[in-house]
């Protein structure tokens, strides 16, 4: 028998796993905390037939009740730096990393670029995932490489920025090739020398309260952090994903056209056209602090939807299914969920 089947445990509540807090057992699950434990697990799903979920953190997901086969929970950990010329690192983390205390850890070495990030819940494997974004700054801006396993063909690979064919919360990992490949560490590319990015208003403002004209980049960490935490819920404390919709991408004439109808339109310039903020477009059919059973939208924030207790991906999913139907009724615009449904 091999180790990993030793340690594989069955029926498992991953009630604490993922951020939504919904209550979803795993037929079988295993922690993995290297590479050849990972090998050992993927080999023994690919053995007994079983559809694989790799689990970081549990804070982009939306677990159903029942889930079969096998959860591999990402442990890989490891932090590295070595300098690259220029003022600038190579830093290496293993994917099972907390993304948001390796940011930390950067920030006390003084690799710097990527402060803006900060608070994200999850871990380092899941970042490239989605491009994870915040504040004007994604993941891509300071992404250099990583290494995956092909579940395919057992191989390691390596992926450039070029071949994760990041987008707008998306990557070749998350719709090219979903699945396939298991991230096993990530290669950032930062800077020693601090050049912060204040593109959005609301850190711009916050900075600027706080009397901050020449800000470092831990001002910029602290007041991500301050900002987030006074937006968004605590998934300790209310169960949800942070964003469940991804903002709408619309042509520039579409945008005109809904301009004119809707003045106040929250929406910010995107390549050749525009996004919409999908929170105010839902604020707007009414349904910032509405609930359903034990569901519900977030009563200061309508992009984000909450489990208010005992709450099912059901349950859920047909709320956000009314909120779509409504949007797309009003606005004639299609929200697209950004969290992955689970088994789909
Ligand atoms: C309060 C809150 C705020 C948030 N704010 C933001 C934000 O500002 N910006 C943002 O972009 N996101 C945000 N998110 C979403 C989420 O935190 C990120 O997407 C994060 O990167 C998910 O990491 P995770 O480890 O929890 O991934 P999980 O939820 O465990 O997994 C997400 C997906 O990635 C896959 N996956 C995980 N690890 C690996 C791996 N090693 N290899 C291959 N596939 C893997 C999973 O199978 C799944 O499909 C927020 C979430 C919450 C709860």
């Amino acid at each position: 028998m091999s180790a990993v089947a030793g340690v594989l445990a069955q029926g498992v509540d991953l009630g604490r796993y993922n951020s939504f807090g919904f209550a979803a057992r795993a037929e079988n699950f295993v922690r993995v905390e290297s590479q050849a434990q990972l090998r050992e697990a993927v080999a023994l799903a690919r053995a007994n037939g079983w559809p694989v979920l790799v689990l970081g953190g549990g804070s982009n997901l939306v677990l159903r009740e029942q889930i079969p086969g096998l959860v591999i929970q990402m442990a890989i950990g490891g932090r590295g730096a070595e300098p690259v010329g220029n003022d600038e690192v190579r830093v290496t983390l293993g994917a099972g990393e907390v993304w948001h205390q390796s940011l930390e850890w950067m920030l006390e070495q003084g690799y710097y670029g990527l402060e803006n990030l900060a608070l994200i819940p999850g871990t380092v494997g899941a970042a490239p995932m989605q491009n994870i974004g915040a504040y004007g700054v994604e993941l891509e801006q300071a992404f250099e490489s990583l290494q995956a396993l092909d579940t395919e063909t057992g191989e390691v690979c390596g992926f450039d920025r070029e071949a994760c064919r990041f987008g707008y919360r998306d990557s070749y990992f998350k719709s090219g090739a979903p699945g396939r490949y298991i991230i096993l560490e990530v290669c950032l590319r930062l800077s020693q020398r601090p050049r912060p990015v204040l593109r959005y208003q609301a850190l711009v403002d916050e900075l600027q309260v706080r009397g901050l004209d020449n800000p470092q980049p831990v001002d910029v960490f602290d007041v991500v952090c301050a900002i987030r935490r006074s937006k968004l819920p605590d998934p300790a404390e209310v169960g949800n994903a942070g964003s469940f919709f991804k903002n709408p991408l619309v042509s520039q004439a579409h945008y005109q056209q809904l301009l004119q109808r809707y003045p106040a339109l929250v929406a910010f310039p995107a390549g050749e056209g525009c996004k919409l903020a999908a929170g105010w477009l839902i604020d707007q059919c009414g349904f910032k602090g509405e609930t359903r059973g034990a569901v519900g939208v977030y009563k200061r924030q309508a992009l984000v939807l909450v489990n208010l207790g005992d709450g099912t991906a059901a349950e859920l999913m047909c709320l956000a299914q009314e909120i779509v139907v409504s949007v797309e009724a009003r606005f004639g615009v299609t929200l697209e969920m950004e969290p992955r449904l689970y088994p789909a």
